[in-house]
């Protein structure tokens, strides 16, 4: 039995006062949820805010980032040991902003999954195709590359999950259709059994991503293959987010 995990990805907004103003109006809304995991991603900078604000609730803090290393000559880098230390318990690695802006690749993605389970936090690793490739026919193709180079070494780790994430539905307010997304998921199923095992593939969770709101996440969920969402821009405002959170109603 796969629980949902619904993750809010805040990006680089949000100051750390922000932060816990928003954890404690969420807390105020999701508090009494216990069958979905809830995890709040917010900028370094806020995770101590936000930390405070969560403590002794249900929701998870994560970090949207880190490096592969344990420390070192990285300037502007931060290590997982450090967001352990902070009390965090998720990190997102591969969202398709750090790969299209910041040279993230599939050898990185591999180096900081590992970094992350090996610390024993819970790793959301993203994966997903372009609008280019998805229009060229090479959806498939792309995503087996990536999980192969990625995720591959990692799929045993019960603290994996995924994130498909069509790299044309974030922040576009496109969504997937469920099919779409229901076809994407039951590929990554299918190549996790075939790389791993079939019992990896029946317990590993696989999220969506990509312009979910309340609106869209009850059909979205009802698709036998998903376990969940990596929610953007709507997991900024509380009320929304706690409605994406509340799916089952
Ligand atoms: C994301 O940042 O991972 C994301 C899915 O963003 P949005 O929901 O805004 O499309």
């Amino acid at each position: 039995m796969r629980v949902p995990m619904i993750a809010g990805n805040w990006k680089m907004y949000r100051t750390a006062r922000e932060a816990a103003q928003t954890i404690r109006t969420l807390r105020g809304l999701v508090g009494e949820v216990t069958d979905v995991d809830v995890v709040v991603c917010p900028p370094f900078t806020a995770l101590p805010a936000a930390l405070e604000a969560a403590s002794d609730s249900r929701i998870g803090i994560g970090a949207q980032d880190c490096h592969w290393g344990k420390e070192g000559a990285y300037t502007g880098e931060v290590a997982v040991p450090m967001l352990a230390d902070l009390g965090c318990s998720h990190v997102i690695v591969g969202h398709s902003e750090r790969r299209q802006f910041f040279g993230e690749t599939d050898a990185t993605v591999d180096r900081k999954i590992e970094a992350v389970l090996a610390h024993g936090l819970t790793c959301i690793g993203c994966l997903g195709e372009t609008l280019q490739e998805r229009e060229a026919g090479q959806t498939l193709q792309v995503l087996e590359r990536q999980l192969r180079g990625g995720f591959a070494r990692h799929l045993h780790s019960p603290r994996l999950v995924i994130a498909y994430e069509p790299v044309w539905a974030i922040g576009t307010g496109r969504t997937a259709t469920p099919a779409q997304a229901q076809e994407a998921h039951a590929f990554l199923r299918g190549l996790v059994a075939a790389v791993a095992d079939p019992d990896v593939a029946a317990a590993i969770r696989i999220l969506y991503g990509g312009s979910v709101k309340p609106e869209n996440i009850v059909a979205l969920m009802a698709q036998p293959d998903m376990d969940g969402a990596l929610v953007g821009g709507a997991s900024l405002d509380p009320s929304s987010f706690a409605r994406i959170v509340k799916f089952r109603g």
